[in-house]
């Protein structure tokens, strides 16, 4: 029997019963805006920018090097292992040059300063995170790199020029010299086109090398499987979420988790694991492309809030600045 997130038609589908975000709410979503424009908004103007202190051009085997590009993309060098995850480069999260959501800030590296990569992490297709400008640039820059993607993105990352690229189900590992990289269950859908909704998975990672264990969520609603997740493949020295893209509400919730949604999913994650007190969360998806309603400043302030409400270290939330590296 096929699992329960594949469709009979060979597209897939959230297993969970709960509600769909629906093609009528982003219509009533967009039309709410039309009537109700939001206030400006000049938070990107605080964002602070960082200058990247990447290990190049491989990290010692028992640190966790991390910098935040942008977005989702991040550079993860998990002792001497380089990953990136959902890399964009581009202007705008756009299939078009000259309108989409545009960049608010710089991305904190230059793609042409990363240091040699191993693995590209693909959690979806949607223009933020799978960028076919950038695709390119790094598949040629970099072209020994293995490209993972969720089942049936395979083609079109390939068509973009990416020479090693392997689709991964859910649950489903991948023995990578001395690392393994596991496909995580995510809550979310794909589209890049009105005709395509579904037709490609979406998913998270988890990636672990030589004793150190890396979590990337992609994007996500809430779903019963972190703590799953968690026992399989944690318990995890850093894990990253998304924080950002969740208003409203209404409409956002079965796609995005908010701030707090955030911290209760890292503490599922991390419920079988007493040794897990110092795991890091790392707050993604935010200050970069404005893609909702919620002011640009907000993700960072109520995971701030979130965290310190649910008891946790200060020092164990990473809110990094645009290009900034921590070392774990
Ligand atoms: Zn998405
Ligand atoms: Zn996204």
């Amino acid at each position: 029997m096929a699992p329960s997130h594949h469709t009979p038609d060979g597209a897939f589908r959230n297993p969970w019963a709960l509600d769909e975000a629906r093609f009528g709410g982003l219509l009533k979503w967009r039309w709410d805006r039309i009537r109700h424009p939001l206030p400006r908004d000049n938070g990107a103007h605080a964002l602070p920018r960082a200058r990247p202190a990447i290990r190049s051009p491989r990290a010692a085997a028992d640190e966790i090097v991390v910098t935040w590009v942008g977005h989702s993309t991040l550079l993860v060098q998990l002792g001497t292992l380089n990953i990136l995850t959902d890399p964009i480069w581009s202007d705008r999260a756009s299939p078009w040059r000259a309108i989409g959501p545009r960049r608010l800030v710089e991305p904190g590296v230059a793609i042409h300063a990363l240091p040699p990569i191993d693995v590209v992490l693909l959690s979806h297709n949607h223009y933020d995170h799978l960028d076919a400008w950038t695709v390119r640039t790094l598949a040629s820059a970099h072209a020994e790199a293995r490209w993972i993607v969720p089942l049936r993105l395979g083609k079109l990352v390939s068509s973009l020029g990416a020479r090693a690229v392997e689709e991964l189900d859910w649950w489903e590992e991948r023995q990578l010299g001395n690392a393994t990289i596991g496909c995580t269950p995510a809550r979310h859908f794909s589209a890049r086109t009105p005709l395509d909704r579904n037709r490609t998975l979406w998913c998270g990672y988890a990636v672990a090398s030589a004793g150190r264990r890396f979590y990337y969520a992609g994007d996500t609603g809430v779903h019963p499987e972190f703590t799953r997740i968690g026992e399989r493949f944690g318990p995890f020295d850093v894990a990253a979420l998304p924080i950002g893209a969740y208003e409203p509400r209404w409409f956002m919730r079965p796609v995005h988790i908010d701030p707090d949604e955030a911290v209760t999913a890292y503490r599922a994650l991390h419920a079988h694991h007493e040794s897990a007190s110092d795991a890091v969360m790392v707050g993604l998806h935010w200050g970069t492309f404005r893609l909702t309603d919620e002011p640009v400043l907000d993700p960072p302030r109520r995971a701030r809030e979130a965290w310190s409400r649910a008891g946790l270290s200060e020092k164990h939330l990473w809110i990094l600045a645009h290009g900034e590296t921590r070392v774990r």
